[in-house]
């Protein structure tokens, strides 16, 4: 193997921005959003932001560099960030304003196994919670972690809004012949390189924007550790502008 193919296959698992810029200039020509009569030939790229706005954002800002727009699934309920802060909210108008989609990351984890009218009310809540915080609607969404039996939803609607998990936008099977899936999950590409899959006509890939930053991180200790980091970074600069006793201990956390 030369030297230029072991830096792209080095590339290619790094999570770094360059070799999400890479990707971006193999898909971005057949990239169309989720929306009803998709072409034959199309990629989706959709991204579910599990930990980070900030670095949703900072996703947002590389891909409008590259005159890319996509859609970002937010939660609601996230244990982790709350996107209606005022900092968030306005990272995610930002983010907004770049001509990206943002639709609801919906959380279900907490609904009993085929309780589909359990489902729908939590959906309408949801979108509520969505439509009141943000001040402006969705018509598309991605399900957070679904079960098996929310995946049985083929529907491309639900409850009036695009399903991403619809059946024209995934296929569920464990061999998909007409619809590649590709996902960063775990951080590593479990279905295989997006770059290695362009040969499918039909393609969604989801990307979770907490997964990259500029300079990359393959290892996954390391990555779980940069991330943890910034958390706390943020979490100190709350407690330093929200309280005022805060300020004697702050030098603690340097
Ligand atoms: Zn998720």
């Amino acid at each position: 193997m030369n030297s230029a193919a072991i830096n792209l296959e080095e590339l290619k698992n790094s999570f770094s921005y360059n070799e999400y810029r890479l990707l971006l200039s193999k898909i971005k020509l057949r990239l169309v959003s989720f929306k009803k009569n998709l072409p034959d030939n199309f990629i989706i790229l959709r991204h579910d932001v599990e930990f980070s706005v900030n670095r949703a954002l900072d996703l947002a800002i590389l891909e409008a560099k590259e005159s890319v727009q996509s859609t970002f699934f937010f939660q609601v309920k996230s244990p982790a960030y709350n996107p209606f802060s005022n900092t968030n909210l306005k990272k995610i108008m930002h983010l907004k304003s770049l001509g990206h989609k943002v639709g609801l990351h919906f959380y279900v984890s907490h609904i009993v196994q085929n309780d589909k009218e359990g489902l729908v009310k939590e959906f309408e809540k949801q979108k509520s919670l969505f439509e009141d915080g943000f001040g402006f609607g969705f018509d598309v969404f991605s399900f957070h972690r679904p079960p098996k039996w929310v995946l049985e939803i083929r529907d491309d609607i639900f409850c009036g809004a695009i399903n991403a998990y619809g059946s024209s936008f995934f296929e569920f099977s464990d061999n998909p012949l007409q619809i590649k899936y590709i996902a960063d999950s775990k951080h590593r590409w479990g279905y295989g390189h997006p770059i290695d899959a362009l040969a499918f006509s039909k393609i969604q890939i989801l990307i979770h924007p907490d997964e990259w930053t500029e300079k990359g991180e393959k290892d996954v200790g390391l990555f779980f550790n940069e991330l943890i980091e910034e958390h706390q970074k943020e979490f100190i600069e709350t407690l330093d502008s929200e309280t005022k006793h805060f300020s004697d201990f702050k030098e603690l956390y340097r």
